[in-house]
């Protein structure tokens, strides 16, 4: 199991690497890597100690910490949903941290808490094991390659925004587009 100490070394790791903060509340931020730990311990992927997850690491995998929506809000509002990773600003005091809105689709969020109509879960976890929910990304600047529902938000080698992602289409020649 990942200790606590490991899990927020990682995290700081992280936020060096993309020029954030770690939320400056020494308590507040225990907590949130308290819930990372017990998540991880679970489900056995670190997904958002703030959010409700399924459990499914494929349903999950957008909210797996660092979730696909931190850069554009700390870009936005200076912090990620949790508040876990912050900007300079917000460590300055320059910027106040607030409840910031919910960037998830809803659809993402409804089949987490198993609200989603019996019909559409029932595909979706078909889709889980056939696949066709999910294509292959890749990123046009550095070449990353991903299988997912859709591109990530920002590549996490390059930072290369959504827009720079294409799909690549499989077939008798392969096609990238
Ligand atoms: S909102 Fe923050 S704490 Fe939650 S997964 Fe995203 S980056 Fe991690």
């Amino acid at each position: 199991m990942t200790s606590l100490e490991n899990i927020k070394r990682r995290a700081e790791n992280n936020a060096k690497k993309h020029g954030y903060f770690l939320n400056p509340d020494p308590d507040f931020l225990q907590n949130l890597i308290v819930g990372l730990k017990e998540n991880e311990d679970r489900y056995g992927f670190a997904s958002c100690p703030c959010r409700l997850g399924s459990g499914n690491f494929e349903w999950d995998r957008d909210i797996i910490c660092p979730c696909d929506y931190r850069d554009p809000d700390v870009e936005e509002f200076g912090q990620c949903f949790c508040a876990l990773y912050v900007s300079k600003d917000v460590v300055e005091g320059k910027r106040p941290m607030q409840p910031i809105p919910e960037r998830r689709p809803q659809e993402k969020v409804d089949r987490a808490i198993g609200k989603a109509p019996e019909k559409t879960v029932k595909s979706e976890a078909v889709s889980e094991t056939s696949d066709t929910n999910r294509k292959l990304f890749y990123c046009k600047v550095c070449g990353y390659v991903t299988f997912r529902e859709e591109p990530p938000h920002k590549c996490p080698i390059c930072q290369a925004k959504q827009e720079m992602f294409g799909e690549i289409v499989l077939g008798t020649d392969i096609q990238v587009r």
